[in-house]
């Protein structure tokens, strides 16, 4: 009989398969007392540990590199750093002197005390990291033991992966040319196993409690990403009715490979510029170039948060340089360092804040530090002999702080001019607007800024006072609400009065259902991660300028964001079906 179980949607999409359990556990470590004389050896054992789990992990972020966006490949990084962390290896050598146990059992118990650190944390995401703590627990652990994890074969058969949890380390051991879903008892939106299947484009549904104990391998199963359902030995008519939907995501799947080159603009000839947010260089390998206007925003932020100390003036310039050459050609808006709040920079003291959020982050933290900021202008500005560069800075609030970041760039053009070093003397100086009040300081700020570029990730939740890590309030941050929609309206039409050019790099500008109110409300430059350029620009070329326009006047006056929602489901949802030819099944917004 067929058994439905509710879990939590962790990765879009419909897959029919039967499952296969895997067992992620290492059970039986092997237990013995190490006497002092031989405590120097465990140790030579742990460089050992660590330098397997490392290769095995390069290796597998380089074979992944081409499959997932280049932002996810990350998720290894953050491994390694763990790794490598010497806090760690002193704990796990502490373990083994003061107790006298082997290695096996000294990183299980140094591992069960970070994971405890980490599931303590009041932040969801930060919770989720103990899942990865656990990964390298089992990697460390099995790169020890001669009976080490086997890659999985399938035989040429479909499958559904069915585990405990999925962990970024199994994405190496999976045959993943048949891995069609994922099905796990533990996890959460934000673990990086969810991440990593969103980014592989592989159904998935975590948080199912009984899931290893209602299936066994062989089980038929369909996986409803979207709902985040699983149905267990599914009768005809879910087969039928699932089955029609795996068609229709087929045909939106080859829709979407179709208008990949095909330009960036609605049925009555309006251009959108489409744009790529990049986190790394390595992001730029797997951008598809010629389908872009270039790269919208460039988070330089990331490569500062891998590395143990700040990046020399020598090496971002190599930095940049690589990246103006993975662009080829295109522009690149590089933003200046954005730490603070949710993204900590290890090597920097930073202060222990009840509200980070709110907090020493972005722009400010580098005008109490100017060095920083000068560096890092500086080394943009060599690399920008190279081409198209362009200046974002990060949480502006007024103009004295955009005047501040202009008389330092001033200097630094005169300074490269006098001594000779080549660079673009009139480099463009943007602003991000993701703070409310700049709403109302615009037209003072826009003579200083050759453009601006609209954060709605820190906007929306700021506007609306609801922080989109907790998990209570979670639900609130909806960037749909009318009063939202209403400030993004005041802010092109104020930039464009200035003939200012605006852009949207916060993650609506790459949510599609946005995309025809976006357009409506004046906005012709729009800046994704890669992965959803294709739906964005499908959706673009389904609406002339005018249902756009028709569409947000309708959303702005609206009462409520259920309202608009309903719009959204009503008119741009059943468009985007009737121009696929489906059926209207199609993922609700
Ligand atoms: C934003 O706030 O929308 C934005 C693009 O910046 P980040 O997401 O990096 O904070
Ligand atoms: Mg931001």
């Amino acid at each position: 009989m067929a058994r439905k179980l509710k879990g939590i949607a962790a990765a879009p999409g419909v897959a029919i398969a039967p499952v296969v359990q895997f067992h992620t556990t290492l059970d039986r470590i092997p237990t013995w007392k190490v006497p002092p004389e031989k405590v120097e050896a465990e140790k030579l054992r742990l460089q050992d540990a660590i330098a397997v789990v490392t290769q095995s992990l390069l290796a597998l972020q380089k074979e992944l590199a081409g499959a997932i966006a280049g932002h996810d490949v990350r998720i290894y990084d953050a491994q390694l750093a763990i790794v490598h962390d010497p806090t760690f290896r002193r704990d796990v050598e502490n373990e083994i002197a003061a107790h006298g146990v082997n290695l096996e059992v000294a990183f299980q118990r140094v591992i069960a005390r970070y994971e405890a650190v980490f599931e303590a944390m009041d932040s969801p995401a930060m919770r989720e990291r103990a899942a990865d703590v656990r990964d390298i627990g089992r990697q460390l652990v099995a790169g020890l033991m001669t009976t080490a994890r086997t890659k999985h074969t399938a035989n040429g058969r479909d499958y559904l992966f069915a585990a405990d949890e999925f962990l970024p380390s199994d994405a190496g051991m999976l045959d993943r040319r048949h891995l069609r879903g994922i099905v796990t008892a533990h996890g959460g939106k934000y673990s990086h196993g969810a991440i990593l299947a969103r980014s592989l484009g592989i159904p998935a549904v975590v948080g199912l409690d009984n899931v290893m104990l209602e299936t066994t391998t062989g089980t038929n199963a369909i996986v409803d990403g979207n709902a985040g359902t699983v149905i267990l030995d599914p009768d005809e008519e879910d087969l039928a009715s699932y089955e029609r939907l795996l068609r229709e995501q087929r045909s939106v799947e080859r829709r979407l490979a179709e208008v990949r080159f095909q330009p960036s603009v609605t049925p009555d000839g309006t251009h959108v510029q489409l744009l790529a947010n990049a986190e790394n260089v390595r992001d730029l390998d797997n951008i598809e170039t010629d389908a872009i206007a270039g790269i919208g925003l460039f988070r330089t932020e990331f490569a500062f948060m891998e590395r143990r100390q700040f990046p020399t003036e020598d090496e971002q310039v190599a930095m940049y340089r690589r990246a103006m050459e993975g662009a080829k050609g295109k522009p690149v808006t590089f933003r200046t360092l954005d730490v603070g709040g949710d993204k900590p920079l290890g090597y920097f003291r930073m202060p222990n804040e009840r509200n980070p959020v709110l907090g020493w982050r972005g722009i400010r933290l580098c005008l109490d530090w100017p060095d920083i900021l000068y560096t890092q202008m500086r080394a943009i500005l060599r690399a920008s002999a190279l081409g198209h560069a362009r200046i974002l800075l990060p949480m502006i609030t007024s103009r004295g702080e955009v005047l501040r970041c202009r008389e330092v760039l001033g200097q630094l053009v005169e300074d490269l001019r006098k001594t000779g070093i080549a660079h673009d003397p009139n480099i463009e100086l943007g602003v991000m607007i993701e703070v409310p009040v700049m709403v109302h300081v615009l037209p003072d700020v826009l003579p200083l800024a050759d453009f601006v570029s609209v954060g709605t990730n820190d906007l929306v939740q700021y506007l609306l006072a609801v922080d989109r890590d907790n998990q209570r309030v979670a639900k609130m941050y909806d960037p749909f609400h009318p009063g939202v929609l209403r400030v993004l309206k005041q802010i092109v039409d104020v930039a464009n009065g200035a003939g200012k050019s605006v852009s949207i790099c916060g993650e609506i500008a790459g949510d599609h259902w946005f995309t025809p109110i976006l357009v409506g409300l004046g906005y012709r430059e729009l800046s994704m991660a890669p992965v959803f350029l294709p739906r964005v620009r499908l959706m673009l070329r389904s609406f002339t300028v005018a249902e756009c326009r028709d569409l947000a006047a309708r959303a702005t006056s609206m009462q409520s964001t259920a309202a608009v929602r309903k719009l959204v489901e009503e008119e741009i949802q059943m468009r985007w079906t009737r121009f696929l030819g489906g059926t209207g099944e199609e993922a609700k917004p």
